[in-house]
């Protein structure tokens, strides 16, 4: 299939595989087309406005044995939670001291925290903060997450890691494809805004699969993309495996923005950590939001899911003064005025001015 009939397939709005795919092995030159084309359609749907989020990573605990996560059950690295009342204290001193208007709250699988201890943490954050907030917490009933919603939750950040049940299931082992995807239809009957997305790479994926990624990412009605590439970890069995290249990523993302026009779509670390480029390129292939590590820093040495995190010895607020500086920079505006009325905005999903 030519390059540019792969084009017109997409913006015609049909999402085929076949265009997919053949946009994912686009040459040099192609690429660059792909990529000024998805920055146009990030410029004409969703306009300047790009948000600086949060991210908290409060427990690296886990249950499970995902093979490419640098803090499965197996893995020698050192163990951290954060008491409820000091996680409360770090989100609002970034909400009131630097601005954040949207923080996640991510951990490993760890049942150390009950549901009821979440309610708690969330109906605290909320009361002290006007921030949307998320959860990237795995896997928890349905029954937890209506009461964590109840309790003032906004949003839930959770990956489907890959469309295939089989790599999936091999790359997680004793967890469920079934189970992740009952997670992301009962969000949505929850009314959560839904953050999802996998990982691009993953060792064994092919790139039809990586086509079939993007494509479901359409039918699981995500609000937000979250996608990365793989990064090995030496504490996990995938320590030998290769990244994927950065322009592989940076195509990825870029289809994403042809496709899903006016989604919320960040730079996630693992595009910083892959190239110090990273972020400068995924923002100008289709990307309009940044992803601050705000964990404190005696805690984030220990939340390895891959190596050589950006940034994570660095202050959080030169992180977050340097987000803010790199998005004034290229012209962008930084997302500030949520105020009351957050999440209609989020979802529509350009960002609030
Ligand atoms: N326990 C939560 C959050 C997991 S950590 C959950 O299950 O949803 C957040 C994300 O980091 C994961 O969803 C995964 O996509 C990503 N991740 C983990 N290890 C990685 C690696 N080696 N390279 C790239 N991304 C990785």
């Amino acid at each position: 299939m030519e390059f540019s009939d792969a084009i017109s397939e997409l913006e015609s709005g049909g999402a085929p595989l076949e265009a997919v795919e053949r946009l994912l092995l686009a040459n040099p030159q192609e690429e660059k087309e792909l990529f000024s084309l998805a920055d146009e359609t990030r410029e004409r749907h969703v306009g300047k406005s790009t948000c600086v989020h949060g991210v908290l990573e409060f427990s690296n605990f886990c249950k499970n044995s995902c093979l490419y996560c640098g803090i499965r059950k197996e893995s020698p690295v050192k163990r951290y939670r954060m008491q409820p009342d000091e996680i409360v204290e770090n989100v609002a001193w970034a909400a009131k001291e630097l601005g954040y208007k949207m923080v996640v709250l991510q951990s490993g699988e760890d049942r150390h925290y009950t549901g009821e201890t979440l309610c708690e943490l969330a109906r605290e954050i909320k009361k002290r903060c006007n921030i949307i907030l998320f959860f990237s917490i795995g896997d928890r009933t349905q029954e937890e997450y209506a009461s964590l919603k109840k309790a003032g939750a906004d949003g839930v950040l959770y990956r489907f890691e890959t469309s295939s049940s089989e790599l999936f299931e091999k790359m997680r082992p004793g967890t469920s494809f079934g189970t992740r995807m009952a997670h992301l239809s009962f969000f949505h009957e929850l009314k959560y805004l839904v953050a999802t997305g996998f990982i691009i790479g993953l060792p064994h994926q092919s790139s039809k699969q990586l086509a079939q990624d993007i494509l479901s990412l359409g039918k699981l009605k995500a609000n937000m993309i979250s996608i990365g590439p793989f990064l090995p970890s030496p504490l996990t069995p995938l320590a030998s495996q290769k990244s994927p290249s950065l322009p592989l990523a940076l195509r990825a993302l870029a289809i994403c923005r042809l496709l899903y026009k006016k989604v919320r779509m960040p730079v996630t670390t693992a595009f910083e950590t892959l190239d110090p480029a990273g972020r400068q390129k995924a923002i100008f292939a289709g990307a309009n939001s940044l992803m601050v590590n705000i964990t404190p820093r005696k805690y984030s040495q220990c939340y390895s899911i891959y190596p050589n995190r950006f940034g994570e010895r660095e202050e959080i607020e030169k992180l977050t003064r340097e987000a803010i500086e790199f998005v004034q920079g290229i012209g962008r505006r930084v997302c500030r005025g949520y105020a009351k009325d957050l999440r209609p905005q989020f979802s529509a999903p350009a960002c609030a001015e």
